[in-house]
């Protein structure tokens, strides 16, 4: 028995972290009750993160900023990520809806089926609908971003806000004189230097963490509804594999690193979005990859990620625009060219305000769903295979923030890739 622990203990990180998943998704069926019980480690697991992420964000982007001195750099960044996630986001909502047009995933459910479905969910669905904001305009928007109390942002983790307080703190900062803003970068450094500690203390129980999520998930999962929905999650899951094969390769190549490279590093980040279900959780551990595995320099990953875990959901885009094409063909609405493009705005809207937190996607769904006024029921139709698409979601969403992270840091000259990586990427390319 030791023998065996030893050899676990000894195991790399994310080797442990893997095989804390699969155990997970075996085990929790067969523990049933005792997996859920256990749940509240893995919850105490995504709060040890969660903890992290503001103090960690809120250091680094002010020290990031006030080291630049360089606003114009700052515009430019902030432009180029901007363009990105928009360019990504509505790529993606468009490829969920050739994939739903093409695989027609709602086509020929059964009558019966459909009625039994829309009553077993009515409840979850009220509850859901309940949650749905009201849709802001564009100028709302933008005036939400500035906070009015930026403590309270804080406390809200609201990234947009926090955000838009540390760039203008750091950009105060280096309009002071160097002997008034050395100490405050001197002590928010510090901060940053001891969060990345903790973070990484607290990435020693990440397979324990792992574990207990999944197996809570795979204990309570219906696995009758999947059968029932198989079509529709093959369609969103595959879409989104698709998106994550083809697209973020063309974007690594662009920058530069070989994708094998890349996902040989980042894997560990995804296997953790897709525990977690949640982008904000996964942001600690993502900016700490993407620095010390990747390469990218701080300056950038401070801005990029933050602002992507909240602006930049290519898999929530796709699994929108699945979605819409699936519950419209279920109720047998059709859809003209016009509707789709109406999609594709809403949706890349819709994934802009929200927050990376499970189960937003499904909220904002709602929006799209809405706009083209199709009956907001239809959520019943989904919700039942809404936690497998979450993390699977969640686990594109963060690969296309460090992708795009990758890319502004190489257009910036801040790609320092180890040596390790050029030599792989050395090699990809001679190939
Ligand atoms: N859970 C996703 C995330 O945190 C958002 C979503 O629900 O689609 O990135």
């Amino acid at each position: 028995m030791t023998g065996i622990f030893g050899r676990l203990r000894r195991m790399q990180l994310h080797t442990q972290i893997l095989i804390g998943l699969l155990l997970g998704a075996v085990a929790g069926p067969v523990l049933g009750d005792v997996a859920v019980r256990i749940k509240p480690l893995g919850d105490a697991f995504i709060n040890l993160l969660i903890m992290v992420v503001v103090p960690l964000v809120m250091a680094s982007l002010i020290v990031g900023t006030a080291s630049l001195g360089d606003l114009r750099k700052l515009g430019r960044i902030g432009l180029k990520t901007v363009g990105y996630y928009v360019v990504a986001t509505a790529l993606a909502v468009a490829l969920g809806l050739v994939a739903g047009q093409v695989f027609d995933p709602g086509a020929g459910m059964d009558a019966d089926v459909k009625a039994r479905m829309l009553s077993d969910y009515a409840g979850v669905t009220q509850e859901q609908l309940a949650r749905v904001a009201e849709k802001p305009s564009i100028a709302e928007l933008l005036v939400r971003i500035i906070p009015r109390n930026p403590f309270q942002a804080m406390a809200e983790t609201n990234f947009l806000q926090i955000i838009f307080f540390a760039l203008l703190f750091g950009v105060a900062l280096t309009i002071l004189s160097e002997q008034r803003r050395k100490p405050v970068v001197d002590v928010l450094e510090s901060v940053n230097d001891a969060m990345i500690v903790l973070v990484k203390l607290v990435m020693r129980v990440a397979p324990i963490g792992v574990f207990a999520l999944i197996a809570a998930v795979s204990a309570q999962f219906g696995y009758g509804v999947l059968l029932t929905l198989l079509k529709y999650v093959v369609v969103t899951i595959g879409t989104m594999v698709l998106f994550t094969v083809s697209f973020y390769p063309m974007s690594l190549y662009l920058s530069g690193m070989s994708p094998a490279f890349f996902f040989k590093r980042f894997y560990e980040v995804m296997v953790f979005a897709f525990s977690t279900s949640s982008s904000n959780a996964t942001l600690p551990i993502n900016l700490q990859v993407t620095e010390e595995e990747l390469g990218v320099s701080n300056d950038v990953a401070a801005f990029v990620l933050p602002l992507g875990a909240t602006v930049n959901m290519n898999g929530t885009a796709i699994y929108q625009g699945v979605s819409t094409i699936f519950i419209a063909q279920v109720f047998g609405i059709g859809l003209s060219a016009g509707d789709l493009l109406t999609v594709v705005l809403t949706a890349t809207l819709a994934s802009i305000g929200a927050a990376g937190v499970p189960g937003i996607g499904m909220v904002t769904l709602t929006i799209v769903l809405t706009q083209l006024g199709i009956p907001l029921e239809g959520i019943a139709l989904v919700v039942g295979v809404e936690r497998i698409l979450d993390m699977t979601r969640t686990a594109v969403n963060v690969t296309g923030d460090t992708a795009c992270a990758i890319w502004v840091a190489k257009t910036e000259g801040e790609l320092r890739l180890p040596e390790a990586t050029r030599q792989a990427t050395d090699v990809a390319r001679a190939s």
